[in-house]
């Protein structure tokens, strides 16, 4: 299909100093979890996205010295030349398609505690580290000596890029990450020499670094600045007025301007707390600061959206990490009018996740991810089918989606059976919560697939028994029937059911996305799940007028948010609510009126009034008919049955993520080597071995 005329602009080519970009895409950096670790997994990943389209394609932070390293963090690093073959990979990977390689030089100084390298971390001023855990460990303040250091040594990383083959060396002040966005920050920066005090001293090393790094590079690759527009933080951090002072000082040493907010957190919002485009009133009137090419994000995965914000002069290249991570062939659609095979982004930030577990990148709309390399998967093709055997997918939640939808690409005969009329499963549901509904893309984007599948046939209202499934016989039967919440308090804290619990009706957050609302006046929802729906299920019942106490044996509220970065907003959103928050409780009892909590710590226990509660604890897999048909297994050969499976949140319940990952493993793994366990299923590059 021909491409709309009017998103021609975006496949228009942009001069950024002595390189041009083949059009208006640009995956900015983005960490990955998988770093100097796993550097053939991230060169395929982003050898990938180069096919996909993106004209620029960028690595995540790399350090370019071992005076600063994140540790546990795993990024990558250009500490000295043995680290070059690494970097080069990547960069061969990113050219073999065309695309521009760019290389984000990266100093933490502040933001690192050196728990590797055990240097002493170095600042503008000496404080103790903003890492994300509290480490004990304080910077000590950068004299000029230190100063001439690490010009000398970004020199070298800038060289070291370059001979990598890199064709966008960054010099990167963003983030509240690198130690020049601390330079350029009061709070961060309290130096009285001619590095520190006025505006014009706050943004010397800025400048002197842009231009040693054109001086070193510069002929021939162009050099981006990456800086924060704003803090978010009002006259305690960094403003607008102050940020746009400071550009206009260097307003046309880099080739390039990739505008970000600071912290991270707050340039990478999930959708619960941020839309498409969230960024466009902090981007609005910074193409006139400076005349060169300007690159900003927003979680843009609609290619009008996308095309409307460079008309407009907001952005000459549109930035993109997540859109990139979910569709890596984000571009190429929109170029050959394949709009609908888009497979856009929910903004969940499991990807982030990956990066804050020390994990390979994960994501909920594209499986493939971190695995391109480590299990040959590709975003957008599977391997044909090695059989002719009709496979029966019982339920249409994530995994069963995805397994139908990956299985019929390969070209099997499917057969897709749902209790309900309707497709999604758990992301319909959970979709429905606030502030959820960019989640139903997970749903939306497989039956959009599913609908070019002649070969995948799907039965709503068809509630599957095994006395069904024995009599339909398919030779392959995978159960994807998902899972429900236990109302019985059952999580980490009771491993066998809260034993008081009368008097009061007790719901589960299934219950409450059945639409039942808890009777009475106070809720008490009793969190041991710690990831987003206890917080979410407090939201809603405070939205819909009850007095809700949300109360967790954690030290906050939706405590695994953190590595997907919305801790800190769930749990202001709460406090906003007026919602009573009581951590660091275990729930002792519930009776009649009340709930007993009792301090993680001391045991000493308090009661609250509760008229109901709500239990977010854990799930329990729906085994039927799996279990049965296990236990039936004599009678298999006779239906013509060979194997059966259970997937996703049927087998284990866990994310929407690792459902769809669950799925598209079945598919991908089917009528392949058998899995026994005995060997790795996955490739790893293993550290090697000195001589001695
Ligand atoms: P997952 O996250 O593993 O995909 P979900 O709970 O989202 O799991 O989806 C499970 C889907 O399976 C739901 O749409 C549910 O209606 C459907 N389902 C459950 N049991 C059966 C069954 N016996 N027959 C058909 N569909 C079922
Ligand atoms: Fe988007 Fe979620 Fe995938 Fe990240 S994990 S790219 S936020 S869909």
């Amino acid at each position: 299909m021909a491409r709309d005329k009017r998103l021609d602009i975006l496949f228009e080519p942009v001069e950024i100093g002595p390189v041009v970009a083949r059009n208006r895409f640009y995956q900015v950096p983005h960490c990955n979890g998988m770093g100097y670790r796993d550097p053939s997994a991230v060169a395929e990943m982003r050898g990938i996205k180069a096919a996909g389209g993106w004209a620029v394609v960028c690595t995540e932070q790399v350090e370019f010295h071992h005076t600063s390293d994140i540790t546990p963090f795993i990024e990558l690093r250009l500490w000295d030349d043995r680290d070059i073959p690494m970097l080069a990979r990547m960069a061969d990977k990113i050219h073999e398609h065309g695309s521009l390689a760019g290389l984000e030089l990266a100093y933490n100084g502040l933001n690192g505690p050196n728990f590797y390298g055990r240097e002493v971390p170095m600042a503008p001023t000496g404080f103790p580290v903003a890492s994300f855990s509290y480490d004990p460990v304080q910077a000590r303040s950068m004299d000029r000596e230190d100063i001439k250091n690490i010009r000398r040594w970004h020199k070298a990383g800038a060289l070291r890029a370059k001979q990598a083959g890199f064709d966008l060396i960054y010099v990167y002040a963003g983030h509240a990450i690198s130690f020049l966005h601390h330079f350029l920050v009061k709070r961060f920066n309290q130096r009285t020499d001619e590095y520190g005090g006025s505006l014009e001293n706050r943004v010397r090393l800025l400048r002197e670094l842009l231009i040693d790094t054109k001086e070193a590079v510069g002929d021939d690759c162009a050099v981006p600045c990456r800086f924060s527009l704003d803090e978010l933080m009002g006259d305690r951090g960094l403003e607008r007025a102050e940020a746009e002072d400071m550009i206009d000082l260097v307003a046309e040493i880099p080739d390039l301007w990739d505008f970000v907010l600071a912290g991270w957190e707050n340039d990478s919002r999930t959708s619960r707390f941020c839309d498409e485009g969230g960024h466009e009133k902090y981007l609005e009137g910074v193409k006139s600061l400076t005349s060169k090419p300007v690159v900003g994000v927003g979680r843009y995965t609609s290619p009008d959206r996308m095309a409307t914000v460079v008309r407009k002069g907001l952005v000459d290249l549109i930035g993109c990490a997540r859109p990139s991570i979910a569709d890596p062939f984000l571009p190429k659609k929109i170029e050959e009018g394949r709009l609908e095979d888009i497979r856009e982004c929910i903004g969940c930030n499991i990807c982030v996740s990956g990066d804050f577990t020390m994990s390979p990148i994960r994501c909920t709309q594209n499986p493939s991810m971190g695995e391109e390399w480590r299990k040959g998967w590709h975003p957008e093709k599977i391997r044909p089918k090695e059989s002719e055997r009709r496979i029966l997918v019982v339920g249409s939640g994530p995994a069963g989606l995805e397994a139908a939808h990956a299985l019929g690409k390969r070209g099997y005969e499917v057969t897709l059976a749902e209790k309900t009329t309707e497709y999604g499963g758990r992301v319909s549901r959970e979709s429905r919560l606030p502030g959820l509904a960019s989640w139903a893309r997970v749903r939306d984007y497989r039956v959009q697939q599913l609908g070019k599948l002649p070969n995948v046939e799907t039965y709503f209202d068809s509630e599957l028994e095994a006395s069904h499934i024995f009599e339909f016989g398919f030779p392959r039967v995978v159960l994807a029937t998902g899972s429900r919440w236990r109302r019985d308090g059952v999580g980490r804290y009771w491993l066998s059911p809260l034993p008081a619990r009368n008097g009061i009706p007790v719901l589960s957050p299934d219950d409450i996305m059945d639409g039942i609302l808890p009777e009475g006046e106070s809720v008490l929802v009793w969190d041991d799940d710690h990831y987003y729906m206890g917080g979410l299920i407090a939201e809603l019942l405070a939205l819909r007028g009850k007095r809700t106490i949300y109360s967790t044996p954690a030290v906050e509220v939706s405590a695994w948010t953190r590595s997907t970065m919305e801790q800190h907003f769930i749990q202001e959103r709460l406090i906003d609510l007026g919602i009573e928050i009581r951590c660091c409780r275990n729930l002792e009892s519930l009776e009649a009126g009340s709930a007993e909590l009792a301090c993680i710590y001391s045991g000493r226990s308090e009661r609250v009034a509760a008229d109901a509660a709500v239990l977010v604890t854990s799930r329990l897999p729906v085994c039927s008919p799996f279990s049965e048909l296990m236990a039936r297994k004599d009678e298999w050969s006779g239906a013509g049955i060979e194997d059966v499976v259970a997937i996703g949140d049927a087998l284990a319940p866990a994310t929407i993520a690792h459902a769809v990952y669950s799925g598209r493993r079945y598919a991908e793994e089917l009528d392949g080597p058998p899995e026994t366990g005995d060997f790795v299923p996955f490739r790893r590059e293993i550290a090697e071995l000195s001589a001695a």
